[in-house]
């Protein structure tokens, strides 16, 4: 644990009776809350600094919502919609390639296909729709839409597509440069009635570490994070950030680490849940750059807090995608910052802006190990000899 030395020893006495592993846990739990926030800030900092540099890094990114169906029902989404919703859709093969055309055109190297989990499993409308597309599960569809997209173009599809089975990434892995899910939080109180995560069975955190497992054993270059400010208590925070940490150094496949804030909206269930403060995220981003290992990528989106500047001072390096085409599906009330306007608002606080791909520079040095046989000309060809995008364009659309 992170901080054995720094502890105070009365509370110990306090958690006596917890096991050995828990009681550690809440030491540090207790120390990464209470700590003076400014200091933890600083080490944060040093720790990013000696293995990322000054440098912070984003991906171009276009964004299929390949369907906005979902068998889940989490309390803070707007993006998913009931089957029998107007707008419930699932995207044509042609909508998807149309899409990518246009972050082609743009510059963009990452195809972020992101959908809501298994709607096919729960609705006969979704599955109705699939089938009318010649499917019956919507991760073979994915599949064959990613496969499509690197037959008709030059992006790299990331793949978001929640919880997996070991079958299910088999078939993924060839067509992706990289995956990613969520972990959001580790606490099954969520799952419980009037909570976040109310009758969702792909998040019950124990189904998305298996994921994050899974995805491991497979050598998958893999993105998860936290969603903070759902209901989770100080120390599931810390829990979930160990679990993270500890897949990774049995596997070693967390590339990105993504700390991200919960922003309330009007038509959702919890309207009026209260954010994070920017000071909650800010120690949260400490905390997490203090327990992950430091070759984890640590992330918070720009387009989430008008104050993310600030975020650079907790110890992130890298924004996540950013696309100058398509919204944010996810949270589409909240514009991405223009990327040359972030590139100089970087450089005032002393960072260059560097676009990266979707699978870090680590990774594509360990060749087939992570990333497959097929993916990796194309990718190489697209990565410059640091491993960052080869082309760093940093203008917006019409600029
Ligand atoms: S957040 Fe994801 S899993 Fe939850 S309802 Fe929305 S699309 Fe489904």
């Amino acid at each position: 644990m992170l901080v054995q030395s720094e502890r105070n020893s009365r509370s110990h006495e306090v958690y006596g009776a917890l096991s050995t592993g828990t009681r550690e846990l809440y030491d540090e739990a207790r120390y990464l809350q209470k700590a003076d926030l400014e200091s933890l800030m600083a080490r944060a900092c040093v720790i990013r600094e000696a293995r990322w540099g000054r440098t912070v890094t984003y991906s171009r990114k276009a964004f299929v919502p390949l369907t906005n169906m979902c068998r889940d029902t989490c309390a803070y989404c707007t993006f998913v919609k009931h089957p029998d919703h107007p707008d419930a859709n699932i995207m044509s093969p042609e909508q998807v390639l149309a899409t990518a055309r246009k972050g082609e055109a743009q510059g963009c190297k990452e195809l972020l296909f992101s959908l809501g989990e298994k709607p096919e499993l729960r609705y006969e409308r979704a599955r109705a729709a699939l089938s009318l597309l010649g499917y019956d599960s919507m991760t073979d569809y994915l599949a064959d839409m990613c496969a499509l997209v690197l037959e008709e173009t030059t992006m790299l599809p990331h793949v978001n597509a929640g919880t997996l089975s070991d079958e299910e990434l088999e078939k993924l892995r060839p067509v992706s440069a990289s995956m990613g899910m969520m972990l959001e939080t580790i606490s099954r109180r969520l799952t419980q009635k009037g909570e976040a995560h109310y009758a969702c069975p792909d998040k019950v955190p124990l189904q998305r570490l298996r994921t994050l497992e899974r995805a491991g054993e497979r050598k998958v270059p893999f993105t998860t994070g936290l969603l903070i400010g759902i209901g989770e208590t100080w120390e599931e925070r810390i829990e979930a950030l160990h679990a993270i940490n500890e897949s990774h150094k049995r596997h070693g496949h967390i590339q990105e680490v993504i700390i991200q804030n919960f922003q309330t909206k009007p038509d959702i269930a919890m309207a009026h849940h209260k954010e994070p403060s920017l000071e909650d995220m800010l120690r949260t981003i400490a905390a997490a750059r203090l327990i992950l290992s430091p070759d984890i990528s640590l992330q918070a989106p720009p387009n989430l807090s008008a104050r993310h500047i600030a975020y650079l001072d907790a110890g992130i390096n890298d924004w996540g995608g950013i696309s100058p085409v398509t919204i944010d599906f996810i949270n589409p009330q909240h514009v991405w910052p223009q990327i040359d306007v972030l590139a100089e608002s970087c450089k005032s606080a002393g960072f260059a802006l560097k676009e990266r791909l979707p699978i870090y520079p680590d990774y594509l040095k360990r060749g087939s190990a992570f990333l497959s046989p097929q993916l990796q000309d194309r990718v190489a060809a697209m990565a410059a000899r640091d491993g960052l995008a080869q082309e760093q364009r940093h203008l917006m659309q019409g600029e």
